[in-house]
């Protein structure tokens, strides 16, 4: 038996979050930090997906903005997104992990194809799984691509990092004084007009009532203590 409060997770991480401290792209200490933690917590018995964003390379929204066509932005955002995970994978290879990236889009000469049963029994043979082109479809993000693979393979809890310790009632680089909930109902997140992640990831976890946990990756060893069970961030689920 598992001494964690979760068996299996998926872990969002932004595309930003590999860029330590570039403008652009990948850097190589960081995406290798990240893949420690998560090797960390995978040792102690967990089960773990990733998902990882492509705003570090391309966002579809930023680059129709710019005049592109809004359907090969977002396309340009998913294969970014690929790029990412085969990063990853790589740094979680070269710590010893296995590991598989499972596209949404069909490039199987570099990686596999999603498909559920696959995912799962990866997961099952502790293997970590890193689910790439989010949804594989524009107008979507990768939050809706995690909300959907997390429900798919039966996740537990949908970990969301951010830059932010956790969801406040205000802005809290605009507010010092704005306050952290510690824990949210999905009906409170939308009478209170709380921007978690999207619209649509976020009915997504609450029409399934999967709980999401919103935290910072920035302290070290933080998703370990989360899988322990320590109350970090933010939890919104179906219960006040
Ligand atoms: N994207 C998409 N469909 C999806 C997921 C992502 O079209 O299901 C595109 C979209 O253009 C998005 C980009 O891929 O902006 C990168 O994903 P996201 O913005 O979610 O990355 P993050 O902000 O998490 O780094």
């Amino acid at each position: 038996m598992s001494p964690l409060a979760c068996r299996r997770v998926l872990l969002k991480l932004s595309g930003e979050a590999l860029m330590g401290d570039e403008d652009y792209g990948i850097d190589p200490k960081m995406i290798g930090r990240l893949a420690q933690e998560v090797i960390e917590a995978q040792q102690a018995g967990a089960e773990i997906a990733l998902v990882i964003g492509g705003g570090n390379i391309f966002r579809g929204a930023g680059l129709a903005a710019a005049g592109m066509d809004r359907v090969t932005g977002d396309q340009m955002g998913m294969l970014a997104t690929v790029i990412n995970a085969l990063a990853m994978q790589d740094a979680l290879e070269k710590r010893g992990c296995k590991a598989r990236v499972m596209s949404a889009l069909k490039i199987n000469d570099v990686c596999e194809d999603y498909i559920r049963r696959r995912a799962i029994r990866h997961l099952e043979k502790g293997r970590l799984v890193i689910f790439a082109a989010g949804t594989g479809n524009p107008f979507f993000t990768t939050d809706s691509g995690a909300a959907l693979r997390a429900i798919e393979i039966g996740a537990d809890l949908l970990l969301k990092a951010t830059k932010v310790d956790g969801v406040y009632d205000r802005d809290p680089k605009k507010y010092p004084d704005a306050t952290r909930f510690e824990a949210l109902t999905y009906d409170e997140v939308i009478t209170r007009d709380l921007q978690v992640m999207d619209t649509a990831a976020f009915a997504l976890c609450r029409d399934s009532g999967l709980p999401l946990r919103i935290f910072d990756m920035g302290q070290p060893g933080v998703l370990l203590r989360i899988l322990k069970g320590e109350n970090i961030g933010t939890l919104v689920s179906g219960r006040g």
